[in-house]
């Protein structure tokens, strides 16, 4: 006997929770509203059923009981037996047929599904119901025996492994089933599955059952009802398998969600010629592109699709093959596609020419097709501006920047002959990597830092560290719908699947392709826009957003001349960020310190440079003697002679930056970095150093040895060396304001300058450098005759500075938060030594996330939100900003709207991307009630359905309110300049959600 069910315990459940919801022609108690209990499937299954479309019958055991079930160690809620017991008689009678019946047996699906998707991390189980009795009656019913025990051998084979858990013993080593299977293939000579006769089968089952005998001590389960109790438990259980648990916290799904379990009347798309199975996408989820895509399989069961194991058809071969299921499968998908208001992902089968729905949900896409398709709904009128903004991720913008290879160097391999083959272009991108064959070995290199291709036959969930850890994957078999497909391009990798030609051998570590054989560790070239497989490594260039903008940027391109070449997904990317930025208050700015990068992030978007490092124009060959002579000298006059040189360097680079950003503010940071950082490190530069300055190699020696610090970031850097050396702070003064002035007698326009000092914790710091800052700016302008407006602001990178923020705002006439030197102090975690212990920390979830990554609210929040408030206090109207890296990241960037900072400011690359974030908050973001009622439908809209709790009082005031992490404080009346007037303060009810 196989498992049964624990005996029920007292419910602990919330008496609102039915525990199952059945759907099918005789009721159906679900919708698509209730993911929450349902989960997507159920929930979607539930919703086809309501719109009438075909669904074979069947019902959805609640994520509540798998709580349950987890909590209490295994144990199901009280009723949930005679519940399962009623849905499935309910089955029974819709589809006329007996559960365990030696006649006319009911065979069932036992599916997973939580609230969002988890592409195959769960498990599954097919054809359950079927024992030695019930294979005679469905061989009979089918008038197949062999399609019978084709239904029972992949039943044995799945429950074995899903909830017998017998699995292959190593990673490369062969699942024992398989081994059967593929033995008997070769005994009798077989290439396919499919050429296996009903008495193969036969033994095969047979063999099956002794395997499990010897290694479970019991034989397989012959009572249907026993396998249905092993199946759901299984399920549930697989809610805690390792490659869910990582996915869950890669994704951050929280671990209290759950799934559902899923069990369905089985309909077979293996039960001849006649039948099939597929999966399809409404739109393009690569391009985005508007047309029907997807594959499907003769003869096959859904699991042969998407596990890649024979290489499918396309969907529109499907025209001639079954006309009739064709035509209804085109109905439905544009029904399904109207109904949901987005690209759907839909499951099907064909039993014998009709067709049947066995999943719809929201189909995940790539970067690419996601700004495509949200732009185009706009267009088609089925979704507003608003909603398409908040169907971007704005991480996925990331694809849409990736480099793609050079032509030059794809032409040259293709006359060299290194392009060894072509598979389906999955995942966009170009990747060059060294092979791993395991994702084990992916991982392993990775972490060494490799760049590292994945390289397998197919991949299956239990590789999705290995994926995450590689640059591209490629696969041998498999279509655009295979797991390494799906996944990868979920994951925004590079991916090319289905190159047939490869003969992977994962055990002996090697690759054939077209005459040649490579072994793990050599290189391998994928583009996962071409599908193409190159020998070796390729260099990159720019994709074609990138280019398009770029181009823009440059000196006499324009955005007009182009616009006639602009390719669908340049025109939907410009028009999705014009949209955002029509709607956000939160300003972005770019950290920037070229002239051409300042050009790129305005092409970018960008709204005024938030941070330039002075110290990385200080970088390049005139430069940086210059600025160790004036480092290393010991007299005034050394000092002089040597600033005398830096200082039209100094101004060129900033008249550059000035042109550049025209009128746009332009936020300029004195020097920072510890001094050592620019000092001479070997021999020959030392001595070369020293004759340039006439002195004796040992003098330098001697000072460059006095300059080293036990633990330079905490040490002579900052402001500090702007105190101590105060010639260098004048020196960079005046070259910003004569490059101002300069520019402002060139063009007629002045530039909007900002100076800010770094790493204060004193206001008496800021008071030296400020002074310093306004004394030679006053020099200057006599000298120039004219003035030019101007800012003097600090960072706030030091806790005490964050403390104390109220009196540096006497001084401050702006903030910026230095946020990764803020976190490194706050911490007290080294910037540069933290990737030591860093990944430790996250696997043990002692940090959620990377505190450099994405801010830590809680400790560093605090101080920044202490920070702002104190620093509002003394100076009302302060402009506040980031700086740190935190203002690319799009989570970091809500915790900024919840502070209402006035900008953030990240590298160029990050600035699209940033763009979308501002617009809006996303998900658990609670902000003050200053926001307009449009912003606040927003948050609800894209975090549903996370905040259901929070309501709105109606007493003209926002209850505390707390997320699952934190709490926010009241109200703050501050209002920010919003753009639109219907203040949500005042209004009664409940927040729109
Ligand atoms: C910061 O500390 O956040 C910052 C922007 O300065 P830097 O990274 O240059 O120290
Ligand atoms: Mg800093």
């Amino acid at each position: 006997m196989g498992p049964s069910p624990k005996k029920p315990v007292r419910s602990g459940l919330r008496p609102r929770s039915q525990l199952v919801y059945s759907f099918g022609p005789l009721g159906t108690d679900g919708d698509k509203s209730l993911r929450d209990l349902l989960g997507g499937k159920g929930a979607n299954l539930a919703e086809m059923c309501r719109l009438g479309l075909p669904v074979p019958p069947g019902f959805t055991i609640s994520t509540d009981v798998c709580a349950h079930f987890v909590r209490r160690g295994g144990r199901y809620p009280a009723g949930l037996e005679k519940s399962v017991a009623a849905a499935l008689r309910k089955i029974e009678r819709e589809v006329g047929k007996r559960f365990g019946d030696s006649e006319n047996p009911l065979l069932v699906s036992v599916r997973s599904g939580a609230r969002v998707s988890m592409p195959g991390m769960m498990d599954t189980v097919l054809n359950l119901g079927l024992n030695d009795a019930a294979v005679a009656g469905l061989a009979r019913r089918s008038r197949s025996e062999r399609f019978a025990w084709d239904a029972y051998r992949r039943f044995v084979q799945m429950y074995a492994d899903v909830v017998l858990g017998l699995k292959a013993e190593r990673e490369t080593g062969a699942d024992p089933f398989d081994e059967v299977l593929e033995r008997t293939k070769r005994e009798r000579g077989m290439r396919s599955d499919t050429e296996l006769s009903a008495e193969d089968l036969r033994g095969i089952v047979a063999r099956f059952k002794s395997i499990v005998l010897e290694r479970t001590g019991a034989p397989f389960p012959e009572s249907p009802e026993a396998q249905l109790w092993g199946a759901i438990g299984a399920v549930f259980g697989s809610w805690n398998n390792a490659r869910a648990i990582a996915y869950r916290s890669m994704n951050r799904i929280p671990d209290s969600w759950g799934t559902a379990v899923n069990v369905v009347a089985m309909v077979f798309g293996n039960l001849g010629p006649t039948s099939g199975t597929g999966v399809a996408f409404t739109r393009d989820p690569s391009t985005g592109e508007k047309r029907f895509y997807g594959e499907y399989l003769m003869n096959a069961q859904g699991e042969d699709v998407v596990a890649g194991i024979r290489t499918p058809l396309s969907v529109e071969t499907l025209e001639r093959e079954s006309p009739r299921a064709w035509r209804e499968l085109l109905r439905v998908q544009k029904l399904l596609e109207r109904h949901y208001r987005d690209m759907q992902d839909v499951e099907f089968t064909i039993e014998d020419g009709r067709l049947w729905m066995l999943q719809c949900r929201t189909g995940k896409r790539t970067g690419i097709a996601a700004v495509r398709i949200a732009v185009d709904m706009v267009r088609e009128r089925r979704i507003t501006r608003r909603e398409a903004l908040l169907r971007v991720d704005p991480e996925s913008l990331d694809q849409l920047l990736q480099p793609v290879f050079a032509q030059t160097e794809l032409d040259a391999a293709r006359a060299d002959g290194r392009l060894l083959t072509r598979g389906l272009n999955a995942g966009p991108g170009a990747a060059s990597g060294r092979i791993a064959f395991s994702a084990k070995t992916a991982r392993e290199a990775a972490a060494g830092g490799t760049s590292v291709l994945l390289v397998r036959n197919e991949t299956s969930p239990e590789d999705i560290l290995g994926m995450q850890a590689s640059v591209g994957i490629l696969t041998a078999r498999g279509g655009m719908t295979s797991h390494a497909a799906l996944v990868g391009r979920q994951m925004g990798k590079v991916c090319v699947v289905g190159a047939g030609d490869l003969e992977i051998d994962a055990a002996a570590r090697t690759l054939r392709v077209d005459g040649k054989t490579f072994t793990g560790g050599d290189w391998v070239s994928i583009d996962g826009s071409t599908g193409e497989v190159f020998a070796g490594r390729l260099s990159t260039r720019p994709s074609e957003v990138v280019a398009s903008l770029s181009s823009a940027a440059r000196p006499g391109g324009s955005r007009k001349t182009g616009k006639k070449r602009e390719t669908p997904i340049v025109q939907a990317f410009g028009e999705l960020l014009k949209w955002a930025d029509e709607a956000r208050v939160l300003k972005v700015r770019a950290n920037a310190d070229q002239p051409d990068q300042c050009s790129n992030a305005v092409a970018f978007g960008a709204e005024g440079v938030g941070l330039c490092r002075t110290e990385h124009m200080f970088f390049g060959d005139a430069k940086i003697d210059a600025v160790r002579e004036m480092i290393l000298a010991e007299s005034e006059a050394e000092r002089e002679a040597a600033l005398a040189k830096l200082l039209p360097l100094q101004r060129a680079d900033f008249e550059g930056i000035f042109l550049a950003m025209g009128p746009r503010p332009v936020t300029i940071r004195t020097l920072d970095p510890p001094l050592h950082e620019f000092l001479p490190q070997d021999e020959a530069t030392i001595r070369k150093l020293a004759k340039d300055m006439g002195v004796k190699p040992e003098r330098l020696h001697f000072t460059v040895e006095s300059l080293h610090e036990q633990n330079p970031m905490l040490g002579h850097r900052g402001c500090r060396l702007g105190i101590t050396r105060p010639e260098i702070t004048r020196m960079q003064a005046r070259a910003i304001f004569e490059a101002a002035c300069d520019v402002a007698k060139k063009t007629g326009k002045k530039p909007n300058v900002e100076i800010m000092i770094p790493l204060v914790g004193t206001k008496r710091e800021l008071d030296l450098q400020a002074e310093l800052v306004r004394a030679t700016a006053e020099i200057v302008f006599r000298e120039k005759k004219r003035r030019i407006p101007y800012l003097v602001g600090t960072m706030i990178e030091l806790p005490r500075a964050a403390l104390l923020a109220g009196e540096i705002a006497k001084t401050a006439e702006f903030f910026s938060f230095g946020t990764n030197d803020l976190t490194q102090t706050t911490y007290g975690i080294s910037r540069d030594d933290g990737g030591k212990f860093l990944p430790a920390y996250l696997e043990e979830k002692i940090y959620a996330d990377d505190p450099f990554a994405t801010l830590d609210r809680e400790g560093v929040g605090r101080l920044m939100s202490i920070a702002a408030a104190e620093g509002r206090k003394a100076r009302p109207k302060m402009k506040i900003g980031i700086c740190g890296e935190h203002g690319g990241d799009p989570r970091s960037i809500e915790f900024c709207h919840t502070l209402e900072l006035d900008y953030v400011s990240c590298s160029p690359f990050r600035v699209p991307l940033a763009r979308l974030a501002a617009e809006v908050p996303s998900h658990s973001v609670v902000r003050r009630p200053s926001l307009c009622r449009t912003t606040w439908t927003a948050i609800f809209e894209r975090s549903e359905p996370r905040f259901s709790w929070l309501r709105w009082t109606g007493c003209g005031a926002w209850p505390a309110v707390s997320s699952e992490t934190r709490t926010w404080p009241t109200t703050s009346h501050r209002t920010h300049g919003c753009k639109r007037s219907n203040d949500l303060r005042g209004t009664r009810g409940a927040v729109p959600a």
